[in-house]
């Protein structure tokens, strides 16, 4: 069948370097960049791998992705040493090759800010200074952190906690390009982040104690959990009313898409493949499509159960994305 100009102009986004072999992975030289996307659209997931920095970035375009996340070191161990200059390098290079951006880096698991415990704050500080260091030397544009948990204290005194423990972790750093984010999360037990209201809390007196630059990411699947009713077109067009009224949509510069194992208000963090969740496929295609979203990086979190899974969640979100035509409307 010939493809008429409507239905080119209908025709979902689907990259036809989807195939991009893996076993083809090399350096880049020029020119490698995925078609199926423009300026505007960002869909990406989080990415590991085993070797170098440089591998990072080629694994995620292998898998269909223009922007990526990853680990700067191993996200359940205290100790993490700088990245090489050379890996950097090698980095920088495939990202620019492969039209890569933005690098998201999520910061390590152990890290509780917010704590009280002597032992485990200091650790904290310390290791959040090595997360703030490599990705300002990596070149991420943004590094996403939890506000983590005010366990054995009020949530005044946790938020309280944790803006003092990233003003220390942040003292005289090196100015880079990396833009800290703060994670909304499920808010199961005593975790900070679950209503907007906190997240605002924690950048107004971040202002006032550091000179980070802060912004915030916002999860589907912990804003599900967090009773944020994103599944309905109106529950959607609420919660981006709310954000924009407490957080300022301007200061959300990620969403992690990822759809949700447990249903609206559980507090439960527990990501799903997208469209086989409480989310569903019909709530992402207006999510990927409302005005204040379709701009924004798009970066799955999603289990890898079998070979395959990252590769298949990005052909899905790429499926619900609003087609090419619409987006390229932005500014017309
Ligand atoms: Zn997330
Ligand atoms: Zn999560």
């Amino acid at each position: 069948m010939t493809k008429s100009r409507q239905s080119l102009l209908t025709a979902p986004v689907v990259c036809p370097r989807d195939a991009y072999p893996p076993t083809n992975i090399q350096r880049p030289t020029s020119g490698l960049s995925h078609s199926c996307y423009d300026e505007i659209l960002r869909i990406g997931i989080h990415t590991t791998s085993q070797g170098t920095l440089e591998k990072t970035a080629l694994k995620a375009h292998a898998l269909g992705a223009n922007t990526f996340q990853i680990f700067s070191a191993s996200p359940r161990m205290w100790r993490a040493s700088p990245p090489s200059a050379a890996d950097v390098k090698l980095l920088h290079r495939a990202r620019a090759s492969l039209d890569l951006k933005p690098l998201v880096i999520h910061d390590n698991y152990l890290i509780n800010l917010a704590s009280i415990d002597p032992v485990i704050r200091r650790k904290s500080i310390a290791c959040f200074r090595g997360e703030l260091e490599r990705a300002v030397a990596i070149g991420a544009e943004y590094l996403v952190a939890h506000p983590g948990s005010y366990k054995d204290q009020s949530l005044e005194n946790g938020i309280r906690h944790f803006v003092q423990g990233l003003a220390e972790a942040a003292q005289n750093l090196a100015r880079g390009g990396t833009m800290l984010l703060i994670e909304c999360t499920a808010g199961g037990g005593c975790h900070i982040g679950s209503r907007f209201e906190e997240l605002r809390a924690i950048r107004d007196l971040a202002a006032a104690a550091s000179d980070l630059p802060i912004g915030y990411c916002l999860d589907t699947c912990h804003l599900l959990a967090a009773g944020y009713d994103i599944r309905s077109q109106a529950g959607l067009a609420r919660t981006i009313r709310d954000a924009d009224r407490i957080l300022g949509m301007p200061n959300v510069k990620l969403i992690h898409a990822n759809d949700s194992k447990t249903p609206l208000g559980s507090r439960a963090d527990r990501h799903q493949n997208i469209g086989q969740g409480h989310i569903g496929e019909d709530a992402f295609r207006r999510i990927l499509a409302h005005p204040e979203l379709r701009n924004l990086p798009f970066i799955l979190e999603t289990p890898v159960d079998n070979e395959g899974d990252d590769r298949r969640n990005l052909e899905t979100l790429k499926k619900l994305c609003p087609k090419r035509s619409t987006i390229k409307t932005k500014s017309s």
